[in-house]
């Protein structure tokens, strides 16, 4: 098979045992993490005997009917959300992957980037595998299926022992789930106690709408099995050092989560925006967000430097995949589609802006254009509540290549002219590190290129690069 495909996976995952409709709830649960993939979701139940699964390309609540959800019976079910990037939004990459071997049924849904996918997959193909999709995480299928080691946890913990990078990883069986978190603890994994069962989601949001009440995370390096007996914890992988991605509580996670170590998100963004507004100073009539990343650190801007907060730019959340643009070319369709200035509110205005993030640099500009123009803005001041992105990320958030990334080759005063604002300033890194609990714990290569792991291929990159 040719392999093309990038490995990207930016995917939410939900996990039910002992629950009678364990896939609605799991239904409900990858709806409340719909943030976290759009591109496609599966659920796989079992009724203890036999796996069920469903999935297609598409939003949650459009995949699943009731006369869907009905051919997916058992107390026992996991789900995934799969993120939407170019060249591998095919239905063969939709999680969660069943296979059958030797010891039965199995289901993986897997949140996170392999570092060493490619080899891996290379050396089991080599060996006779085949796979069936492009996606990272079938390596961790073959891997477990063909271990020669005894039992199916022994199986897992061989496998695990092989696979490098990023992964909060669900895997069931007819009777059992299972939750691993790898041991730099890159992505979130909470588990979460739910009428006499159990819940395990990338984020506590999804707790929320099934009514489950959060126990706490899965630790790095953990592996917790769930079955009739109950519930039992395995540290199969030693944690070197944690490495939590600082840019789930920057942009990724939904506001209302609660993540590593039970820290909310909304309060982490509100104190970003606080302590962007402590360093970055500017004398303004009024503080906006970019909708709706932007929110919370727009109010702790405001907050901290007493400046009024308001809605300058709304948002149209009904945006569907495509949209027919109108023969005549409109300028800047694409971002006039999501926002639109409130111009009685702005005009004659000195604007702060505040984005959680520039990636491309493409966005920005459109807005700074956008407020001056469609909304009659005095001067536009942008207020980033993140430091420059710099650096890409291989454990899976989606970010261009290092070429891409505008602040990778620009300073913020070139960016400042291209995005065409008075002015534009950043947080800094130790701002940024000042408001997370054990800053040490985290992973912000995106920031400052100190990657935990990397590939073979990155290190070479790496080299190049610096
Ligand atoms: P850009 O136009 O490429 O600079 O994109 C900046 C916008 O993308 C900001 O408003 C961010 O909230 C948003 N953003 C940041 N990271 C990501 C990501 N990994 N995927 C999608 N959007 C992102």
């Amino acid at each position: 098979m040719e392999f093309t495909d990038k490995f990207h996976d930016e995917c939410g995952v939900v996990g039910v045992f002992g629950q009678s409709e364990a896939a609605n709830l799991t239904y409900l649960g990858l709806h409340a993490l719909q943030h976290r993939g759009q591109e496609g979701a599966g659920i796989c139940s079992s009724d203890g005997r036999v796996l069920y699964i469903e999935k297609s390309m598409g939003l949650v609540a459009d995949i699943f009917s009731e006369k869907r959800l009905k051919r997916l019976p058992g107390s026992l079910a996991i789900g995934h959300n799969r993120y939407s990037t170019a060249g591998s939004s095919v239905l063969k990459n939709v999680q969660p992957i069943v296979v059958n071997y030797s010891l039965g049924s199995l289901a993986i849904a897997h949140n996170g980037n392999l570092v060493n996918a490619l080899e891996l997959r290379k050396e089991l193909e080599s060996k006779g595998a085949i796979f069936q999709s492009t996606s990272d995480s079938e390596v961790i299928i073959h891997l477990i299926a063909s271990s020669t080691a005894g039992g199916l946890y022994e199986r897992i913990t061989d496998a695990l022992g092989k696979i490098c990078g990023a992964f909060s990883l669900l895997i069931m069986t007819e009777n059992e789930l299972i939750a691993i978190r790898d041991p730099y603890g890159f992505r979130p994994l909470s588990i979460g106690k739910h009428d006499g069962g159990y819940a395990v989601a990338s984020e506590t949001c999804a707790f929320d709408l099934i009514g489950a009440e959060y126990m706490r995370d899965i630790e790095p390096g953990e592996m917790v099995i769930i079955n009739d007996k109950g519930i039992r914890s395995m540290k199969p992988l030693y944690a070197k050092k944690h490495a939590f991605c600082i840019f789930e509580f920057i942009y990724f996670s939904k506001p209302d989560s609660c993540i590593f170590g039970n820290q909310n998100v909304n309060h982490i963004r509100k104190e970003l925006g606080r302590q962007l507004a402590r360093e970055n100073p500017i004398e303004a009539d009024l503080v906006i967000p970019v909708p709706d990343s932007g929110v919370p650190a727009a109010l702790g801007y405001a907050e901290q430097s007493g400046i009024p907060f308001d809605f300058g730019l709304i948002r149209n959340h009904y945006i569907g995949r495509t949209f027919i643009e109108p023969k005549q070319a409109i300028r800047h369709f694409g971002v006039k589609l999501k926002l639109n200035p409130v111009r009685k509110l702005l005009e004659g205005k000195r604007i702060i802006v505040i984005d959680d993030s520039i990636v491309r640099g493409t966005t920005s500009k459109k807005i700074v254009k956008m407020l001056k123009e469609g909304g009659g803005a005095k001067e536009v001041h942008l207020r980033i509540s993140s430091p420059p992105t710099i650096g890409p990320c291989f454990y899976g958030i989606d970010t261009p290549t290092r070429k891409e990334l505008i602040a990778s080759t620009h300073t913020p005063e070139e960016i400042k002219k291209y995005i065409t604002a008075e002015s534009l300033s950043y947080l800094s890194m130790d701002g940024l590190l000042k408001v997370v609990a054990n800053p040490e714990q985290y992973c912000s290569a995106c920031f400052d290129n100190k990657y935990p792991l990397l590939s073979l291929q990155d290190k070479e990159e790496q080299i190049e690069l610096f």
